[in-house]
């Protein structure tokens, strides 16, 4: 196992002063095996993103804290087991790129415009491995090659001179080239056209079956989940509503969040009759929603009764499979 994520709250603040708070990330457990892909799929503001950068303790402190649980990271090469949760300021860094690495929409964020690529991808190298700096250029230059950049021509191009779609490679190279066992990718082909986006997902494949990596993609697009990923969450205010392998949750949704995430998506709905109206989810995600004592999908929900009142827990289905919802018959 990669990645154990075990009963995770985040708290994110409304007002520090005041300590006023709710909870971003809801008692939030799922564990990733060497290799898996598991995608966290939701809707803007459902608290996916903020999930991913506390997985590496990137949330912005000040307004946010991990309050509770657990993020146990361990490398399939050696017996290292590390509580992500737990461990002291100074020591997140020895951790972030080496045991578990991020890749983020905007490349733009990660990457220092000033910075030839080549230098930038050889300093995440060196900033963890002793080695001469020509052998980590060698490393950088592979790790390009990999991500199908000509390392010759573009070693030494600064960001601004490539496309999204390189920059975005280029991301994934230097994520990927300390070997982490775990990835973490928030929305990395939200900003890419249709083509581009397909290159991406086929790299990250590629980085999972070549480098064994265990990939937790975030994305607000359950097709895509459905291609790339072996399980899926599907998350809302917080909370997982829906668990499971992917093809499962699509073929048989039953949390009625999911049924209609998966309705609204021509791509995956029965329903859909081409020109016809789309199904639209009626409502929206609110602050109010995280803080909810009731079902948190309540107010949008088409199958409400009045037990949905109660707080809801995450009942075991079978296996693997885990759902939020009192009313599945
Ligand atoms: S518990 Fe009730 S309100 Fe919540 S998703 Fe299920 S049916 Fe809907």
């Amino acid at each position: 196992m990669s990645l154990i994520v075990d009963d995770l709250t985040v708290k994110l603040y409304t007002n520090f002063k005041k300590k006023e708070f709710f909870n971003v990330a809801d008692s939030v457990s799922f564990s990733v095996q060497n290799g898996e892909i598991i995608a966290i799929v939701g809707e803007s503001g459902s608290g996916k993103s903020f999930l991913g950068l506390s997985l590496m303790r990137l949330n912005p402190p000040y307004i946010s804290e991990i309050s509770s649980g657990n993020i146990f990271v361990s490398s399939p090469e050696n017996s290292e087991k590390i509580n992500i949760a737990k461990l002291k300021e100074n020591k997140l860094s020895d951790v972030r790129g080496r045991l578990i690495s991020m890749i983020f929409q905007d490349p733009n964020v990660s990457l220092n415009p000033v910075i030839k690529i080549g230098d930038q991808i050889i300093e995440a190298i060196l900033a963890h491995k002793k080695m001469k700096k020509k052998d980590a250029a060698d490393i950088a230059m592979h790790y390009l090659e990999l991500m199908r950049i000509d390392g010759k021509a573009r070693f030494n191009s600064y960001p601004h001179e490539l496309s999204g779609g390189m920059r975005q490679r280029v991301m994934i190279a230097m994520a990927m080239v300390l070997n982490p066992a775990v990835l973490v990718a928030d929305e990395p082909t939200t900003a890419l056209d249709v083509k581009t986006s397909l290159q991406v997902l086929a790299l990250i494949e590629k980085m999972r079956v070549e480098k064994n990596v265990s990939v937790i993609f975030i994305s607000h697009d359950l097709s895509i989940a459905r291609n790339i990923s072996d399980k899926t969450i599907v998350f809302y205010a917080g909370q997982i509503m829906e668990y499971g392998k992917t093809e499962d949750i699509i073929n048989n949704p039953v949390h009625p969040y999911t049924i209609s995430l998966i309705k609204s998506v021509p791509a995956l709905s029965k329903d859909y009759v081409p020109r016809e109206k789309l199904f639209v989810i009626p409502g929206s995600l609110s602050q109010n929603d995280f803080k909810s004592g009731k079902c948190r999908f309540y107010g949008r929900c088409f199958k409400k009764t009045e037990e949905c009142l109660n707080n809801i827990s995450l009942l075991k289905l079978n296996g693997e499979r885990f759902v939020r919802c009192i009313n599945i018959k």
